[in-house]
């Protein structure tokens, strides 16, 4: 288990995934941001600023017609299956590339959970190309401008909602939760519900 959580940022080049992470972590230059491709050629990390235990990833472009890119890419997968979070950055102004298409393949077809950010999305109640409309709606997704820091904030609440999730699952470290009330009020139905199993005797009967 890492001691952070892993958030990676993937997508093509130019979808605006070094910006996103430059806003995430608030570092204004950490990544460099370029219109040309295939810039960010390492794994940047940096801790996230306002989500605590998280860490962010800007990973170099998916680019499947570059045989740099494909020489490392099952690392790369490796990499993803043991990240916390997969984010899926998509440019929401202009449709789907192969790229698009073949890293989304790719994904599913390595049993890799994933949610979208569909960057781009400068102006409030802006709707996304239809193609990236599509391609995002099945997925937890969010719309959003790394640019412009507008939807940020909604995404950081979803991460840290993960966080808790993460903090259940580790049994040792997990908070205790204490039921109490009068018998037959239904503290041990309740407990079995939130459990999914039968634990505790429930019976009309009280005490
Ligand atoms: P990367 O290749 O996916 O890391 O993309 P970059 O972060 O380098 O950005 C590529 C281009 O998209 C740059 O010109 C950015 O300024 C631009 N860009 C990034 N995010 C946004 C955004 O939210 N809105 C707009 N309009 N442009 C953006
Ligand atoms: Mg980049």
């Amino acid at each position: 288990m890492h001691a952070h959580k892993i958030l990676a940022l993937v997508g093509r080049t130019n979808v605006g995934k070094s910006t996103l992470f430059n806003a995430l972590t608030r570092k204004r230059r950490r990544a460099i941001v370029a219109d040309e491709e295939g810039v960010t050629r390492d794994f940047l990390q940096e801790p996230l600023k306002s989500v605590k235990g998280w860490v962010a990833v800007d990973t170099p472009g998916w680019d499947e017609r570059e045989p740099f890119f494909m020489a490392g890419r099952e690392r790369y997968m490796t990499f993803l299956a043991q990240a916390d979070c997969v984010c899926v950055v998509f440019d929401g102004k202009i449709g789907l590339t192969e790229n698009d298409y073949g890293l989304l393949e790719k994904l599913r077809s390595c049993n890799i959970p994933f949610i979208v950010c569909v960057n781009k999305m400068d102006r409030s109640g802006q709707c996304p190309h239809p193609d990236v409309q599509r391609a995002s709606t099945p997925y937890t997704h969010f719309l959003l401008s790394g640019l412009h820091d507008i939807g940020l904030g909604v995404f950081c609440a979803f991460l840290k909602q993960h966080n808790i999730d993460y903090q259940e699952e580790s049994a040792t470290s997990g908070a205790h939760v204490v039921f109490v009330g009068r018998p037959n009020v239904g503290k041990s139905t309740l407990f079995n519900a939130l459990i999914g199993e039968n634990l505790t005797l429930v019976s009309d009967t009280p005490g």
